[in-house]
């Protein structure tokens, strides 16, 4: 790896794939892979398989390489579980191709692989990932890999071999992700995880008959509930059993419906394509994984080699459970881009190493990470963000196709947030503050704030529990009003005082800290004291109470302006 302190993670795996594809295959495009499975909802923690690898080939197409980032459909595993929300009757599937199971009802796709793989087509494209997708019910059904079905079950005694090497030296566990500590949000996302991953619960090929690497799918119920009992290899006879009772001989150099078992079939496709780079989540990583074994088996019976394949962690979600999914599960990446614009998502994937767990927030966090966003924008723009940041930065706002949509008129998410729980949404009003936020950068429609707008109206309306809501109130308090004190008293009448000269954000905002230090005889550029600070908090509690009837509520400059002049005189006149 090439040792430049400078450079983002992307960068240094991107020198150590060209320079590996340059001693496997100098002058061929350089293939970097994905394998998703389309078994349910491919949520947020799967699209670290997607994103790990497309940021690599990115900076390897930004260098002028030629590369292809694969992304495999699993579509032609086998079905194995209904999940929660689907109709029990689904569970006469399991065992069949995911692509000849029928889609949930309602949909408008053809089959269980396809109704599930549309949504995350649909993701990828908002996130600028430029991919070719291979469906592997197309690569079986059509006889591409025949050959190497054949060589495999030529080989099986070999592979047998290696498959032995690792199940006399013990499992390590379930192959579920250890890091420590995991909430119960994390722990049902790692579960889902796992249950999703190609490497779960299926057998290696093993068998009271022998070994054989080869599953078929029964011709007569579709289902992999088969015993492979006998193979000739010169006639490529193969004999087989299903518990449905059916038996059959078919020639398997013409055999179509079936497949590899996924510990022979993964090293089988990375030969086949002659991959480089392909990462894989922590459950294949563990001794006698998928990965380990495959990194065996590719080379002895494929003759190819293992890709560079660095072990990603885990991808949290934070106030999930307070999500109102009609899925009932784990988000996905659709859900993530319906309140965070593509550059966000990006960039959360960009700036961590894959190694390093992370967390995206569908809570009030956003609101943070957002501000954060913001701040790094404008230190790049002025060239003072480090070169990592920098790095990440230039990958999350665009590809090496361009860059990517962006908001005009990129308000902060917190106040636009703010602003649309005030007003639900409204236009009219919603514009009427926008454009009084700052008289000297007006907005002058709202389509200048979109997206940004929408992700953030769809937060407040989707995620934000309605006891956390602000609801100004209609008609003044009056017996808080008739309870203040002349110190009280005069606080709001400066602040009604100043109402006219101060109404923008920024105004406002010189307002509202500058009435209690005109009450404490300061100046208004006096450094805050201990004294000063109790003051404006004593009176912003006091605001809050009499404007939304608590004492928080969003930040009170966008909060006056939310509410508007006449509403803020009608309720804190006393
Ligand atoms: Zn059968």
């Amino acid at each position: 790896m090439a040792a430049n302190p400078e450079a983002d993670w992307v960068s240094r795996f991107a020198d150590e794939v060209i320079a590996e594809a340059e001693r496997r295959a100098p002058g061929k495009p350089i293939v970097c892979a994905s394998g998703l499975s389309p078994s349910g909802p491919i949520h947020l923690g799967n699209l670290r398989e997607v994103m790990t690898p497309h940021l690599v080939a990115d900076e390897i197409r930004r260098r002028g390489h030629e590369v292809v980032h694969i992304i495999s459909w699993d579509d032609y595993d086998r079905y194995r579980k209904v999940p929660a929300g689907i109709d029990e009757s689904w569970a006469q599937h399991i065992g069949k191709p995911l692509t000849s199971v029928p889609a949930p009802a309602g949909s408008a796709y053809p089959n269980w692989a396809e109704h599930f793989k549309a949504s995350m087509i649909e993701s990828l494209a908002q996130l600028g990932v430029e991919y070719r997708g291979i469906s592997q019910t197309e690569m079986y059904t059509s006889g591409a890999y025949t050959e190497q079905v054949l060589l495999a079950m030529r080989e099986r005694g070999k592979i047998d071999a290696v498959l032995d090497r690792y199940r006399t030296k013990g499992r390590t566990g379930s192959g579920a992700p250890q890091q420590g500590k995991l909430d119960e949000d994390e722990a049902a996302a790692a579960q889902e995880a796992a249950e999703g991953s190609g490497a779960a619960a299926e057998d290696d090929g093993t068998g009271a008959t022998g070994y054989f690497p080869y599953k078929p799918y029964c011709s007569v119920c579709d289902r992999d509930l088969t015993t492979v009992v006998a193979y000739d290899d010169e006639t490529t006879e193969l004999s087989y059993t299903c518990q449905c009772g059916h038996t059959e001989t078919v020639l398997l150099s013409e055999h179509r419906r079936g497949k590899l078992v996924w510990k022979v079939d993964w090293p089988m496709r990375w030969a086949y394509e002659g991959v480089v780079f392909e990462p894989s989540g922590v459950d294949h990583s563990s001794p006698g994984s998928s990965f380990q074994v495959g990194g065996q088996i590719v080379g002895e019976v494929f003759g190819g080699q293992q890709p560079i394949g660095p072990m990603y962690a885990f991808v949290g979600i934070s106030g999930m459970a307070k999500m109102s999914s009609s899925k009932g599960g784990v988000p996905t990446p659709a859900d993530a881009l319906q309140i965070m614009e593509p550059p966000l998502l990006r960039w959360l994937y960009a700036r961590r190493r894959p190694n390093q767990a992370f967390k995206i927030a569908f809570d009030q966090e956003i609101q943070r990470l957002y501000d954060e966003w913001d701040t790094l924008g404008r230190k790049v723009a002025e060239g003072a963000a480090n070169a990592a940041d920098t790095a990440a930065h230039s990958r999350a706002v665009g590809t090496a196709a361009g860059p990517l949509p962006v908001t005009p008129h990129p308000l902060p998410y917190r106040t636009l947030a703010s602003i649309v729980d005030i007003t639900t949404g409204d236009p009219e009003q919603t514009l009427r503050i926008l454009r009084d936020l700052d008289p000297a950068d007006p907005v002058a429609s709202l389509d200048e704030t979109r997206p940004r707008l929408d992700r953030a109206q769809h937060w407040i309306t989707t995620q934000v529990p309605a006891e956390q809501r602000t609801r100004v109130l209609a008609e003044p308090d009056a017996t808080l009003l008739g309870k203040l004190d002349d110190d009280q008293r005069e606080s709001l009448r400066l602040l009604l005082a100043g109402l006219d000269d101060h109404w923008s954000l920024e105004g406002l905002t010189t307002l509202v800290y500058g009435v209690p230090k005109t009450r404490l005889g300061l100046p208004m550029d006096v450094k805050p004291t201990p004294e000063l600070k109790v003051a404006q908090r004593e009176f912003f509690a006091l605001l809050y109470h009499l404007l939304v009837g608590r004492d928080t509520g969003p930040r009170l400059p966008t909060l006056l302006l939310a509410v508007g002049p006449d509403q803020v005189r009608k309720l804190l006149t006393p």
